[in-house]
């Protein structure tokens, strides 16, 4: 279901109105996780002025600590659709567990399933059965053939609203938090009909090569760039270390503009 050979046309993917792919660009942005109610609002005002059309933020947080900040659950759903109401604009969040998918269906206009989870093929299955599009992250050690089988796992139950994800991999250099495979990005539009977008703040996970890898990522035929932004990095209750300032985020989402108009 997934390949580019059964469906030569590249699928356009609706999130409540707003359309990835087929050149229509999916910009990303909001904080890692969902925090307190205040700091959302200032992020999404701010993103969404410079042109972000999702906003983000975890509720469940996937964390390879037990003792680290895991989201603020539903409390942190509510949060997020009363930010998307207010401001005009989809939310995706991630889902961690399949017990909770009707629950974030409710509140989220997009289901991102993270590089953790792209190959827990229960929570895949379930995600399938519901309307809501979802942003299918690349495993940190999963192949390209591997990715497009997870997406088939969602296609397969009736769901065909899937946006894939490049995230960074796993290589041996600890210079960048993972390696940025922009090469994906052509591979995979060769191989699939379906958009795929680039998330260089979990790929580089350094904000200073966020715009040159935004930038590439567009280059090479991106539907979209996915970029955690917060407006006091050292206070983040995660991923704080990669997060762009809203006026770093606004500088990049100018230049992505000029370059999507190039393109
Ligand atoms: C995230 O989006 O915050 C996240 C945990 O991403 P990934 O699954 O790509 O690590
Ligand atoms: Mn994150």
């Amino acid at each position: 279901l997934a390949s580019r050979e059964a469906h030569p046309e590249s699928s356009v993917i609706d999130v409540s109105g707003v359309k990835i792919g087929g050149g229509n660009l999916g910009m990303i942005a909001g904080p890692c996780s969902v925090e307190d109610r205040d700091r959302m609002f200032r992020i999404a005002e701010s993103v969404c002025e410079s042109g972000a059309n999702i906003f983000r933020g975890g509720a469940y947080k996937p964390r390879t600590s037990p003792y680290a900040f895991q989201g603020l659950g539903e409390a942190g759903l509510k949060l997020l659709r009363e930010v998307g109401d207010k401001f005009g604009i989809p939310v995706v969040t991630e889902i961690t567990d399949p017990r909770n998918v009707e629950l974030v269906a409710e509140y989220a206009d997009m289901l991102q399933v993270g590089a953790r989870n792209m190959q827990n093929f229960v929570l895949l299955t379930e995600v399938g059965k519901t309307q809501r599009p979802v942003l299918l992250k690349r495993g940190m050690s999963a192949t390209i053939a591997d990715l497009l089988m997870s997406a088939e796992y969602v296609l397969s139950q009736g769901n065909p609203d899937v946006v894939l994800c490049e995230r960074g991999i796993k290589s041996f250099d600890p210079s960048t938090r993972n390696l940025f495979d922009v090469a994906a990005v052509p591979v995979v539009q060769g191989l699939t009909h379906l958009p795929i977008i680039v998330d260089p703040s979990h790929a580089t996970g350094r904000p200073d090569l966020i715009p040159a890898c935004s930038l590439a990522g567009l280059a090479a035929g991106a539907d979209g760039v996915h970029i955690e932004v917060h407006d006091c990095p050292e206070e983040a209750k995660s991923d704080g270390p990669q997060a762009l300032l809203p006026e770093q985020y606004k500088d990049i989402a100018h230049r992505m503009q000029l370059m999507a108009d190039l393109l």
